[in-house]
Order: structure tokens, then C-alpha cells, then sequence
């Protein structure tokens, strides 16, 4: 586990390896008017372990969730919010990337993977990310249990299609 400081020069060299891309080249807030933004005062994005934000952060169980209101200065964004609808995944050949089950009932990049397709840039960006966060402790167990959450989502819709 790294501490504190440690961590937010991570997310630094995170934000920096992943810079200004966007998992699709074209601006996807047009296609379905912002969902994922489109916060109240209750819901909101998951924080990294120890990710610090200017947001309102409030409590979901041992996570902490930034609660945006549907607004936020772009370079302020917390680090779910620059890789969704994506997230990376450590395998025993290296990272790879896959949609965020999470978001089908919102994002339509994820609801329609098969059509899509994603940066080619970010995602070779998000891969050298994703290196660095599964080298930490606390990072891995965070992805891991999105990525879980992930898979239990793909199990309900499966449920709900039968
Ligand atoms: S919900 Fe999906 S398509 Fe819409 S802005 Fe968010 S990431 Fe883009
Ligand atoms: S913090 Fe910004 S990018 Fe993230 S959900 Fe809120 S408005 Fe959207």
C-alpha cells in the first residue's frame, strides 16, 4: 500500500498518461445528452482510494463517491470519470480493457459495444494506466471489486433477457 503522498503522484502520472483523451474520438456526451453527468445530490462517481477531489464527496459503505451535480471544471474530474465507460483489466498477459457493465443502463457505449469504436489512443492509454494502478495494493482491490460489480451487472441484465 502506498502512502498518501504516493498516491496522488500516481493519480498525477495517471491523469498524465491518459491527458486529455477520451475513450471515443468524437464527443459522446451528443449521443445520449450527458448521462453519466447527469448527477443529483445523492449519486455520483466512486473515488480511487485516498483520490482527492474538490467535489462533495460523500460515503457508499468503504467507498467514497464524488457527488458533482452534473458539473465539473474538466481538468478536475475524478479518475472514474476520465476512463468511464471503460476499465482496465490485469490478466496473466498483460492489461486489457473492457466495458463498464455498470453503465448499460445509462451509456449507450457500453450497451452497444459491438458497434463501437473506441480510441485506439486511449485505449493504449488506459492499458499503461491500468499497469500502474494494479501495482498498487489498494488500487487493484478497488478495480477488482468494480470489476466484480461489473460482472454482477452483466448477470442481471442476463437474468432480466431470459
Ligand atoms: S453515458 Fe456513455 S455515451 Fe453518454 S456521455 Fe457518458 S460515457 Fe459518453
Ligand atoms: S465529475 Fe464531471 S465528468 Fe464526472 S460525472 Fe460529474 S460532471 Fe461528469
Amino acid at each position: 500500500m502506498l502512502p498518501q503522498k504516493d498516491k496522488r503522484r500516481l493519480y498525477r502520472h495517471v491523469h498524465r498518461i491518459l491527458g486529455t483523451k477520451t475513450p471515443l474520438r468524437a464527443d459522446c456526451g451528443t449521443l445520449c445528452g450527458k448521462r453519466c453527468c447527469r448527477g443529483d445530490s445523492e449519486t455520483g462517481m466512486l473515488l480511487f482510494p485516498e483520490e482527492k477531489t474538490v467535489l462533495h464527496v460523500q460515503k457508499n459503505g468503504r467507498r467514497q463517491v464524488a457527488v458533482c451535480g452534473g458539473v465539473c471544471k474538466r481538468s478536475t474530474r475524478p479518475l472514474s470519470c476520465r476512463i468511464f465507460p471503460l476499465l482496465p483489466v490485469q490478466t496473466a498477459h498483460g492489461i486489457r480493457v473492457e466495458t463498464d457493465k455498470r453503465g448499460l443502463g445509462i451509456c449507450p457505449l457500453v450497451r452497444h459495444e459491438e458497434n463501437v469504436r473506441f480510441s485506439e489512443r486511449f485505449l493504449h492509454r488506459l492499458k499503461k494506466a491500468g499497469k500502474l494502478l494494479y501495482a498498487d495494493a489498494d488500487c487493484r482491490a478497488f478495480l477488482e471489486q468494480c470489476l466484480a460489480e461489473s460482472a454482477q451487472a452483466t448477470r442481471i441484465v442476463e437474468a432480466f433477457l431470459k
